[in-house]
């Protein structure tokens, strides 16, 4: 049987302060443990909304418990040998110490990090279809998606054409706050992350990149005090700069121009995110071959996001994941118990003589 591990706890990011949370709680609950969560702490109110609704449903107080703070209450966490297991996603970095310092502590780990998703064009791509799905993959919430693609590999001919379609629609997006109802995106987390994406964006110039559309400057309908970027697009950036190597998260998105197919998948593989990637094409061989030999745990055939249905589990490979198990889905139920297999047997009165073998079913 599958029996509970005792108290686990999740250790969330800013970026979706409800649906990361609710990737672990329930699931941890229903196998049976209690769980408490610690929320970022550049949007914790959510949490308490959590709480309140678990208590609503009749959850008894105790089950469903929540942690305030930074470092400090993670490092509380990890020392602490009543906490059996510990879900986090957030940072590369961040998670890297969270898994070493969680192993260390002889815990169970699953430690989701940061991502640079790749979408690759073929030519024979719907170049429309493309766009639309670069457009929404790209600037949705700003770009502060851990799935949010961010690197566009243009195949051949594909990229003058993909460009050409993309950087008027970028330099059109509606940027405004979200109650505004035609806002397209909405400003990023806090002023120090806006002016880390406007360093990002000043590298990619000095590194040579041609800048196709520059959001530093973005008219923001007067919300001048608000953290708002316009989109960005870059084109022929190269595998050796800045803006391609780091996660910006941001609305910043670069086109690099590959000459073929094996040359955009080498692209996808040798980066060290492989958290989600996509192809559009309409090549089914081409999107075959790249499904098998791509190196990322979530892929999309002609779909930019291909975050899985939830009765699968969520979770990329390379840097983007620390330890063996997925979020949620059948992973989360093998994350959050450990197996208990009872021998049994009921004799008959009968008595043997002594085993001194490996007992085996008689
Ligand atoms: P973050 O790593 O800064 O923070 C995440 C959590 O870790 C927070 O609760 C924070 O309090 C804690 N934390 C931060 N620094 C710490 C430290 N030095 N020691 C111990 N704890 C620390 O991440 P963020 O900025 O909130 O979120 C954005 C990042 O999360 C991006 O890199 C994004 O790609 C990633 N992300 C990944 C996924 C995924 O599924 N792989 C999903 C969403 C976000």
């Amino acid at each position: 049987m599958r029996a509970p591990l005792g108290v686990v706890a999740g250790i969330t990011p800013f970026n979706f302060p409800a649906m990361i949370p609710l990737w672990m709680a329930p699931m941890a609950i229903a196998c049976g443990n209690t769980f408490i969560l610690k929320p970022s702490e550049k949007d914790p109110s959510f949490a308490l909304r959590i709480a309140d609704f678990f208590k609503e449903a009749g959850l008894p107080d105790g089950v469903f418990n929540v942690v305030h703070g930074d470092k400090v209450a993670v490092n509380a966490i990890l020392d602490d040998p009543d906490i059996k297991a510990v879900s986090f996603v957030g940072a590369t970095a961040t998670a890297e110490y969270i898994y070493q310092t969680g192993c260390a502590h002889n815990k169970r780990v699953q430690a989701l990090g940061g991502a640079k998703n790749h979408m690759i064009v073929l030519p024979d791509a719907d170049m429309e279809q493309a766009t639309d799905a670069l457009m929404g993959a790209a600037y949705g919430s700003a770009g502060e998606r851990c799935m949010a693609i961010s690197v566009a590999v243009a195949v051949g001919d594909a990229g003058d054409r993909l460009v050409q379609e993309l950087a008027p629609r970028v330099r059109a997006l509606k940027i405004g706050p979200g109650q505004q109802a035609d806002a397209e995106m909405g400003p990023v987390v806090t002023r120090e992350h806006m002016e880390r994406i406007k360093n990002f964006i000043d590298d990619g110039v000095r590194e040579g990149a041609q800048l196709l559309v520059d959001g530093r400057e973005a008219h923001t309908h007067g919300q001048e005090r608000g953290f708002f970027l316009g989109g960005t697009l870059f084109d022929h950036v190269r595998a050796d700069m800045r803006i391609y190597r780091e996660e910006i998260f941001g609305p910043v998105l670069v086109v690099v121009r590959a000459a073929d197919f094996e040359s955009a998948l080498r692209l996808v593989n040798e980066h060290e995110y492989g958290n989600g990637t996509a192809i559009f094409t309409r090549d089914g061989a081409a999107a075959r071959q790249f499904s098998h030999a791509v190196q990322a745990g979530m892929v999309g055939i002609n779909v930019p996001i291909p975050v899985p249905m939830a009765f699968h589990s969520f979770g990329g490979w390379k840097r983007s994941l620390f330890g063996p198990l997925y979020m949620h889905g059948p992973d989360g139920v093998r994350f959050y118990t450990r197996l208990k297999t009872v021998t049994a047997r009921w004799p008959d009165g009968a008595r043997g003589t002594a085993d001194f073998i490996m007992p085996t079913m008689k």
